[in-house]
């Protein structure tokens, strides 16, 4: 929901209440039962964690017009995340490109084909996993994330990761392993070994982007995505 819509909509909320208020006072008490008042999420409650939310899709309503950090300038869309909210299985990456700017979508364009492949292969599509960033928008020209901007986002992350609870977590590329993980080695160190992020077992991978430069990277890939596929039909 847009902010001015949430706007609006809670103003109309609460003029019905005053209405009903009215109407209590002058008698009208049988033909309404004025409602508890329900926690509303506003922008500003999501993004400083005071209100706690309890679905993927109130997490995102809260995240809308988010301006915690400097990428908030020159987004076009905050890319939330997609797939499955009770997936087994969550893909992380690093952050948004320039076409998942443009459309408000995960991994689409080149590297996103790829991965689609990577999925098929081992018997999964989209709709079977969840697919996410740390940051959930574009930094320009594809720069590195800076500390702030994670420091802002990476809570969000969390809280989906909480509210989804998968069974495995997969990271795509370095900057995804190195912040999930809190390290600084190297993703060919990280990669093909059972790492645990707040208790659930996580397996970084390079990243398919990546792959579209050096294909001899599948072969690690699909051995990684192989580990999770054992670990899936295990669990
Ligand atoms: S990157 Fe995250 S913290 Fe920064 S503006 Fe976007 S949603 Fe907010």
């Amino acid at each position: 929901m847009s902010d001015k819509l949430y706007h609006e909509c809670h103003e109309v909320i609460s003029q019905g209440r005053a209405i009903l208020e009215d109407l209590q006072q002058w008698g009208f008490e049988s033909v309404m039962k004025l409602p508890d008042e329900e926690p509303v999420a506003t922008v500003g409650q999501a993004q400083q964690g005071v209100l706690t939310p309890n679905t993927l899709a109130e997490l995102e309503a809260g995240l809308s017009g988010c301006s915690l950090c400097s990428l908030s300038k020159q987004r076009k869309n905050i890319v939330f995340g997609a797939g499955n909210p009770q997936a087994r299985l969550v893909l992380v990456g690093e952050a948004p490109g320039h076409e998942e700017d443009e459309k408000g979508y995960p991994f689409i364009g080149e590297a996103g084909k790829l991965l689609d492949k990577i999925l098929l292969a081992m018997n999964l599509s989209r709709e079977d996993v969840y697919i996410c960033n740390v940051l959930k928008c574009h930094p320009p020209g594809n720069r590195d994330p800076q500390a702030d901007e994670i420091a802002a986002c990476e809570p969000f992350l969390k809280q989906q990761l909480a509210l989804i609870q998968p069974e495995l977590i997969v990271t795509l590329g370095r900057f995804a392993a190195q912040e999930l993980l809190k390290t600084t080695k190297p993703i060919g160190k990280l990669r093909g070994q059972w790492h645990e992020y707040e208790g659930i077992p996580l397996m970084p991978t390079f990243h398919p982007a990546y792959l579209l430069r050096n294909p001899a990277g599948k072969r690690p890939v699909w051995e990684d995505m192989k580990q999770v596929m054992q670990r899936l039909s295990r669990n």
